[in-house]
């Protein structure tokens, strides 16, 4: 509990990040119906008027992870940013809309070719999802989703490069995205715009060890990092050795918010009054 000294030590100078699936979400069979925890919501809504900026960072549209989180127009989350496709979305509570580019031309191409790639190899019941700048295709619904996704990875790939795009393998999922974005990207603008003393960041997948990487590094810069790692039991992970708090899923997500609000809260209420000292 050292790290979270500094966040209890400057609330208003520290950023809480959070990833959407898997961690502020239960992984289920359908993307579309991952709604986030109410519990660790309610959190968020108690701690967002204590912190400097609350962030979910995520794959997903912006709009998307706001509709599955219930996160618009609600009470204590005025300071909340959703920062969608990795980033290069921006979706700001205070304003409740959206800033983002065009979409590239290269992912409507390869949106487009996707089906017929699928079915070509063998898996056309293969989900894909339309994340606006991104295209996921989930293999979680399939009879073997590993083998469906090791037939795929390739022809993916290939398809990816063609159009000059990478893909980013997850759990049961293939993502292609364009190149020159990352949630690192995400967590360097967050830091660039509000110059937080500390950075926590929350994430489950291996799509977050690229924030892992960008909030490390913010060490060298004087400011404190602390990597939490929402586990799925038994789950073998490279980001459970890089991060200092572990949790037991996103059950164990949603109770360290609620600890971290209490804490903070009675923290607040207990603090000498700065007009009577
Ligand atoms: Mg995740």
């Amino acid at each position: 509990m050292d790290k979270l000294d500094a966040v209890l030590a400057a609330p208003d100078r520290t950023i809480l990040a959070l990833d959407f699936d898997g961690t502020l979400a239960p992984i289920v069979p359908d993307p579309d119906r991952a709604f986030a925890d109410p519990v660790a919501i309610a959190a968020l809504r108690r701690l967002s008027p204590l912190l400097l900026r609350v962030a979910v960072v995520t794959g997903r549209p912006a709009l998307k992870a706001v509709e599955l989180g219930s996160l618009a127009g609600g009470a204590g989350l005025e300071h909340l940013i959703v920062m969608g496709q990795y980033g290069i979305e921006r979706w700001e509570a205070s304003s409740g809309e959206v800033v983002a580019p065009a979409l590239p031309e290269e992912i409507i191409a390869v949106k487009e070719a996707l089906p017929a790639l699928l079915a070509a190899a063998g898996h056309p019941d293969a989900w894909i999802e339309d994340k606006g700048r991104a295209v996921a295709v989930h293999t979680r619904r399939l009879a073997d989703p590993a083998v469906a996704q090791a037939d795929l990875s390739e022809p993916v790939q290939r398809l990816a490069e063609e159009h000059g795009l990478r893909v980013e393998p997850g759990k049961n999922v293939l993502e292609i995205r364009a190149g020159g974005f990352d949630k690192g990207d995400a967590i360097r603008d967050l830091v660039q715009r509000f110059d937080p003393a500390t950075v926590v960041y929350a994430g489950d997948d291996l799509g977050d060890l690229a924030a892992y990487d960008a909030v490390a590094a913010l060490a060298e810069e004087g400011r404190t990092p602390v990597l939490v790692f929402p586990r799925m039991p038994g789950e073998d992970s490279p980001l459970a050795d890089r991060a200092d708090i572990i949790l037991e899923g996103t059950d164990g997500m949603a109770e360290w918010l609620t600890v971290l609000a209490d804490r903070l809260e009675t923290r607040r209420e207990t603090s000498p009054d700065p007009l009577e000292s």
